[in-house]
């Protein structure tokens, strides 16, 4: 099976990588699994650039291709917030506090006015290619309250209108067909090929 590095410590991102990936024939490694000791700061204003480093620093580490994604919830009622900053948007790296504090934010706003999208920019580089990018957004509204225990993040509260349900309330594959990832992995996989050659 090829194997593929995808530079996070993210469970919930390497599941959504896994469940595309796997079914294509690729196995998914993780920082976990190649540099566990590495911490990267993400100092990028832009969801692209903060992938592009998060590449470029594994890549030049192991001298080989790697994947990274960076990726974030943008409310349009908070101004495009937590935007880049939605690991962190309460302090640590902690989903149920960021979601309390959007929950906390929106408190009042019409459900109309409540609308939202996932967006991610996936990048891979390596020591003989040009590093390439690829976008993936997914739409939909942050509920009053949380639903579905699948998933990761914001899935709980982020609610998506064609399917009626959140995206917690999805199974892992079920999310990789619609979501903000599962639209940038996709046009990822169809390059995937060549960095093998
Ligand atoms: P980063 O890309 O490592 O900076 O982290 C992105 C953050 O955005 C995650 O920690 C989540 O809080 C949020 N996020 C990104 N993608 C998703 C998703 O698919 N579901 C829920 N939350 C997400």
């Amino acid at each position: 099976m090829k194997q593929v590095i995808i530079a996070t410590k993210n469970k919930g991102k390497a599941k959504d990588f896994e469940a595309i990936f796997a079914p294509l024939g690729y196995e998914v490694l993780t920082l976990f699994d190649v540099a566990p000791d590495m911490e990267i700061e993400e100092t990028g204003t832009t969801f692209e650039e903060n992938a592009i480093l998060k590449a470029e620093a594994v890549a030049k580490r192991l001298n080989t291709f790697v994947i990274a994604d960076d990726s974030g919830l943008q409310i349009d009622a908070l101004n495009g917030e937590p935007g880049v900053y939605s690991a962190r948007y309460a302090g640590d790296h902690d989903d149920e506090a960021n979601i309390n504090k959007v929950l906390t934010k929106l408190k009042g706003v019409p459900e109309e006015k409540r609308t939202a999208r996932f967006c991610c920019c996936i990048a891979i580089t390596g020591p003989s290619h040009k590093t390439e990018t690829f976008f993936g957004t997914c739409e939909g509204k942050i509920l009053t309250e949380k639903r579905g225990n699948h998933g990761f993040g914001y899935d709980p509260i982020f609610y998506v209108p064609s399917l009626g349900c959140t995206m917690a309330e999805l199974t892992a594959e079920e999310k990789g067909a619609i979501s903000h990832r599962g639209h940038a992995i996709h046009k990822l996989a169809e390059q995937l090929p060549s960095w093998f050659q």
